[in-house]
């Protein structure tokens, strides 16, 4: 009886005549279709250890699964073994310590609904299905990252599991380089099955402004966010979402949050600008709980997409940038959306040399998906041209490597800051390059 238990506490080995195998190896870009080795669907630390060892013993490189957000389906490649932390979701909430510890394998809605027993939250992305890991390694952009931060730098903790299958505790003390590197470059280095997080008194109930306006007005909208922006309280954080649909017709969504008290002054001071950025077609800016918050663009972005995508950092957003984005969309064929970050704040404050998170000075960020539709080349080009187009006006041609597609120059551009500190510490915590190869940061060595 004993034994029994014991065993229902391991995960299980999935190989590819198993009936869950295509379930299992399936990500949110449904036009990532790929087929590992063999996936270990890990239940504990000691899972974890044993799909390392397996890896090694046979040759094979490693990916992670956290969520299996990542728009180029990062978790999964061709023969290696795929490492699902789906079934390590715990959530524990400490209190005293005001921080909450989340197995790896936790999407934000678990934890969202476990730290909002508390009136807590930690900050953390804006669609509530994504991998709460993938997340925090590698940045973290959502509401509250103007009042707290993104999701890297509230990680004060985490239990690595290395490629040589040692299991270490690291935190600012502990492993202090691997610390730094794991908030913001992460997945080069192990597998994480735990992160402990800082938890921020938030409350139960939020402002989401939610306002529609017409294309038309771009232009005009995006010189009032910059000014808007300069003098941002850090208790607001907006995106646009300008989405052109099958029909050709494009709109502009502004979607943020305002988390503090309301009164008569902040609603004229703060959030009115935010509703008059130009005539709104649709107002449905309202007092929501912040689990709603959380999952407003749920339904838009559904259980699985085809897409391709790019992203970039912006220091501005000068005029040019704008008639690129205008005649962009114009030549787009099916469904795109280019989602336009602000940036200001905790985020802006937080040295560079803090977390591997380096992109401290930026004021937007750039992401531009396209659904594949039924022209999937034309749809790859157009996607590459506006990264072409859009590269030389970047700020330090940095993307947000979470939310991209992984080519050679994309990743050599983002990374070219910090590849020095990579390197190095990938040659101490993962000299066979069995995580994220595709990265080949072990080519770069000086
Ligand atoms: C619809 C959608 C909405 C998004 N919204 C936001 C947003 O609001 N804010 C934002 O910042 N980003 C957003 N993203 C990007 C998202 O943050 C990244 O895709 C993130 O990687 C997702 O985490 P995941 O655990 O689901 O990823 P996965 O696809 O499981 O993993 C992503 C990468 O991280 C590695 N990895 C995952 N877990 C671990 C681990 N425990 N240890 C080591 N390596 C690991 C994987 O191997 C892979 O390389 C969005 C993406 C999508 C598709």
């Amino acid at each position: 009886m004993g034994h029994e238990v014991k065993r229902q506490m391991y995960g299980q080995k999935i190989e590819c005549n198993h009936p869950l195998y295509h379930f299992k190896r399936q990500v949110w870009n449904s036009n990532v279709d790929r087929d590992p080795a063999v996936i270990f669907e890990c239940k504990n630390d000691e899972d974890v250890i044993r799909a390392v060892h397996y890896a090694n013993k046979n040759g094979l490189k490693i990916t992670v699964r956290g969520g299996g957000f990542h728009p180029a389906g990062k978790s999964v490649k061709d023969g290696a073994v795929l490492i699902d932390l789906s079934q390590m979701n715990d959530v524990h909430v400490d209190e005293i310590s005001k921080t909450v510890t989340v197995g790896a394998g936790a999407k934000i809605y678990e934890v969202d609904t476990i730290t909002q027993e508390y009136g807590l939250a930690v900050p953390l992305g804006m669609v509530s299905n994504i991998g709460v890991s993938g997340l925090a390694l590698g940045g973290g952009l959502g509401y509250l990252r103007g009042k707290y931060g993104l999701t890297c730098e509230n990680v004060v903790g985490v239990h690595v599991v290395t490629g040589e299958g040692k299991l270490l505790y690291v935190n600012r003390f502990e492993h202090a380089e691997l610390f730094w590197s794991i908030r913001g470059a992460g997945e080069n280095f192990g597998i994480v099955t735990k992160l402990e997080m800082n938890l921020h008194p938030v409350g139960r109930h939020v402002l989401g402004i939610d306002v529609l306006y017409d294309f038309k007005d771009l232009q005009k909208i995006i010189k009032r966010v910059e000014e808007y922006r300069q003098s941002a309280v850090d208790e607001v954080s907006f995106n646009i979402a300008i989405s052109k649909g099958d029909n050709g017709e494009v709109h502009i969504r502004l979607i943020g949050m305002y988390v503090g008290e309301l009164n008569l002054l902040v609603e004229r001071e703060i959030i009115q600008p935010l509703l008059e950025f130009a005539t709104p077609i649709i107002d449905n800016t309202e007092i929501l709980l912040y689990t709603d918050m959380q999952k407003k663009f749920d339904s838009l972005v559904g259980n699985s997409f085809a897409i391709e995508g790019i992203s970039l950092f912006f220091e501005e957003l000068g005029d040019e940038v704008v008639q690129m984005l205008i005649s962009g969309l114009e030549k787009a064929n099916g469904n795109v959306v280019v989602h336009l970050l602000e940036i200001h704040g905790k985020v802006n404050r937080i040295s560079k040399y803090e977390t591997a998170f380096a992109i401290r000075d930026a004021s937007y960020l750039l992401v531009i998906d396209a659904d594949i539709g039924s022209d999937p080349v034309h749809t790859k080009l157009w996607v590459q041209e506006m990264y072409d187009m859009l590269l030389p006006y970047s700020y330090k041609q940095v993307s947000y490597l979470n939310s991209s597609k992984v080519s050679e120059e994309v990743i050599q551009n983002s990374y070219s800051c910090i590849i020095s500190q990579l390197v190095k510490l990938k040659l101490e915590y993962d000299p066979d390059n069995l995580f994220c190869s595709e990265h080949k940061l072990l080519d770069r060595k000086r």
